[in-house]
C-alpha cells in the first residue's frame, strides 16, 4: 500500500475515533460509536500491515489470533463485569505499550547508541513507566472489582503512604531521567532499565491497594488515561500519528470521564488517588445500630400504587444483578395504563459502571425520556406518592448527607427518603457496595419487599395486571 493510501486510511480512522467519542454520549447512537471504534481499529491494522516494513506476516497472524482468542471471550461477559472487563482491556493496552517500549529500548541499544537520541529516549520512558504501572494497576484493579479471594477487598493504609508511594515513583523517574541523558550507561541495559520497569509493575499495584470500593470506577476512568497517554508515548516512538491520535483521544476521554465521576461523588480528583475514599470500616454486625425492617407483601404494595398518582423508580446495581429491567419495564406500562407518572431516577454511579442503568433500560426500551437525572429527580421526590428502589443501597443511602464518619459522606444521593412512601427491593439485610448500613430502610415510611428484584417485580405486575384481582 502507498504512502498517501496509509495516510487516507489512518485520517479516516482518526475521524472515525472522534465520531465515535460522539455517538457514545448517547445511549441512542452508541451503538453506531462502537461499531465506528471497532471499524476504525480494523482499518488502522489494514494500514499498518499493508506497509513494507512488515516483513514477517506469521508473526501478525499469530499476533491477530492471539487478540481474537482472547478478544472474543472478553466480548461474551455479562454487563455486571463490565467495569473488570473494561480493566483488563486497559491492562493489556498498557502491557503492549511497555513491550514495544522495552524491545524499541533493547533494538535500538544493539543497533548502535546513537539511534537513542534524547527525544525517543523521552518517549521510550514515558511509555515504559505508565504502560508497565498501568498493566499491574489495572489488573489489580480487575481482580477487586472481581472480588477475588486473594485480592484485598478493602483499602490498605499505612502512615505515610502518599509519601512513600512518590518517594518510589520518583526513583523510577530518576532513573528513567538518567537513561534519557546516558542511554548506554554499562549499568543501563542489565540493572538500570529492568529496575524501571519492575518499580513501574510495583507502584502500579501500590497505587491501587489504597483505594477504597466506592472510588473503584474513578479509578478504572484514570487508569483508561494513563492507557491512553502510554499509547501517545508508543506513537511517537514507533513513529506513527494513529497511536498519537488515538492515544490522545483515548487519554483525554478517560480523564473527562473521571473529572466527571469524581463530581458526580462530590470528590476531589486528588483526594481519589491518594484519600483511602472507603477505608472507614463497616460496623461489625453486632455493633451496628440496627434499625427496625418493616417488610411488606407485593400485594398491598401494589394496592398502594393503584391508588399512588407519580411513581419514581430508582434502580441499582441489584436490578443488574437480578436482570429485572424487562419485569421493571412491564411494571412501567402497568402503572402508565393507569395514567400514573412513572419516571426513574438515574445516579450517575448506580450499578458498576458509568452509564449501567441507562443502558440496562434502554435495553428493555424504557423511554428515554422518563430517565431523569439525580438532580432534576431531587427536586420532584418531595412531591412523589411512591418512590421504589429496585436493588439501589449505597445511591439512596441518606448518609451521605448525614453522618460525617461515612465512607461515602458527601457523596450527592437520590433522596428517595423525600417521597411519602418508600418501597425498597432486595434479597437480605446486606449493605451495598460501601458496606454501610443503610437509614432509608428503617425510615418510618419505608416498605421492604425482600426477594430477588425480578421475582418481586414480577409479583408486582402480576397483581397490577389483575391476575390477583387488583384493577
Ligand atoms: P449497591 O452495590 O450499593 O447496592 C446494591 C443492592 O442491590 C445491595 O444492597 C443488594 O442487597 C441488592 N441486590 C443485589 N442483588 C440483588 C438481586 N438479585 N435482587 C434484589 N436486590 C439485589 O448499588 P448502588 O447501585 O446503590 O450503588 C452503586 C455503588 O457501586 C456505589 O457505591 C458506587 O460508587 C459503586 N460503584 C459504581 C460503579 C459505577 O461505575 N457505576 C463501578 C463500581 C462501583 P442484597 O444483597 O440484600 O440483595
Amino acid at each position: 500500500m502507498s504512502f498517501s493510501f496509509v495516510e487516507l486510511f489512518y485520517l479516516v480512522a482518526t475521524a472515525l475515533f472522534v465520531f465515535s467519542l460522539h455517538w457514545m454520549n448517547d445511549p441512542k447512537t452508541a451503538r453506531r460509536g462502537v461499531i465506528a471504534a471497532a471499524v476504525a481499529m480494523l482499518l488502522g491494522i489494514v494500514a499498518t500491515w499493508a506497509q513494507p516494513f512488515v516483513v514477517n506476516h506469521g508473526w501478525m497472524l499469530l499476533a491477530v489470533a492471539a487478540g481474537v482468542l482472547i478478544g472474543w471471550p472478553l466480548s461474551r461477559v455479562s454487563l455486571t463485569a463490565a467495569p473488570q472487563r473494561t480493566a483488563l482491556s486497559h491492562a493489556f493496552g498498557g502491557l503492549a505499550a511497555g513491550l514495544v517500549g522495552t524491545a524499541k529500548y533493547y533494538l535500538w541499544l544493539s543497533e548502535g547508541p546513537e539511534e537513542l537520541t534524547t527525544f525517543r529516549m523521552i518517549a521510550i520512558i514515558a511509555e515504559v513507566i505508565l504502560g508497565f504501572l498501568t498493566f499491574t494497576g489495572s489488573l489489580f484493579a480487575a481482580g477487586k472489582l472481581q472480588e477475588l479471594s486473594w485480592v484485598p477487598q478493602r483499602p490498605v493504609t499505612y502512615p505515610g503512604q502518599n509519601v512513600f508511594n512518590i518517594g518510589f515513583l520518583l526513583v523510577a523517574i530518576g532513573i528513567g531521567a538518567w537513561l534519557v541523558i546516558a542511554p548506554a550507561d554499562p549499568l543501563a541495559p542489565t540493572v538500570l532499565f529492568p529496575a524501571m520497569i519492575g518499580i513501574a509493575l510495583v507502584f502500579g499495584i501500590l497505587l491501587i491497594i489504597p483505594i477504597g470500593g466506592a472510588d473503584m470506577p474513578t479509578v478504572i476512568a484514570i487508569l483508561n488515561s494513563y492507557a491512553g497517554l502510554a499509547a501517545v508515548a508508543m506513537g511517537y516512538v514507533l513513529e506513527n500519528k494513529l497511536l498519537i491520535t488515538a492515544g490522545a483521544l483515548d487519554g483525554t476521554s478517560g480523564l473527562i470521564l473521571s473529572i466527571i465521576m469524581c463530581k458526580a461523588m462530590n470528590r476531589s480528583y486528588m483526594n481519589v488517588l491518594f484519600g483511602a475514599f472507603g477505608s472507614v470500616q463497616p460496623k461489625a454486625p453486632e455493633d451496628a445500630e440496627q434499625g427496625v425492617y418493616k417488610g411488606d407483601t407485593p400485594e398491598s404494595a401494589a394496592q398502594i400504587m393503584d391508588q399512588a398518582d407519580s411513581v419514581v423508580i430508582i434502580p441499582g446495581y441489584g436490578m443488574a444483578v437480578a436482570q429485572a429491567q424487562h419485569k421493571v419495564r412491564e411494571l412501567y406500562d402497568q402503572l402508565k395504563k393507569r395514567n400514573i407518572t412513572v419516571k426513574f431516577a438515574i445516579h450517575p454511579v448506580a450499578g458498576r459502571m458509568p452509564g449501567h442503568m441507562n443502558v440496562l433500560l434502554a435495553e428493555a426500551d424504557v423511554p428515554y425520556s422518563d430517565l431523569i437525572e439525580m438532580e432534576e429527580i431531587n427536586g420532584e421526590l418531595g412531591q412523589t406518592d411512591v418512590a421504589l428502589v429496585v436493588g439501589a443501597n449505597d445511591v439512596v443511602n441518606p448518609a451521605a448527607a448525614t453522618d460525617e464518619s461515612s465512607p461515602i459522606y458527601g457523596m450527592p444521593i437520590i433522596e428517595a427518603e423525600k417521597a411519602r412512601t418508600i418501597f425498597a427491593i432486595k434479597r437480605s439485610r446486606n449493605p451495598g457496595f460501601a458496606g454501610i448500613d443503610n437509614g432509608l430502610y428503617f425510615n418510618d415510611k419505608t416498605w421492604m419487599l425482600f426477594g430477588d428484584a425480578k421475582v418481586v417485580i414480577g409479583d408486582l405486575v402480576k397483581e397490577l395486571s389483575g391476575e390477583s384481582g387488583i384493577h
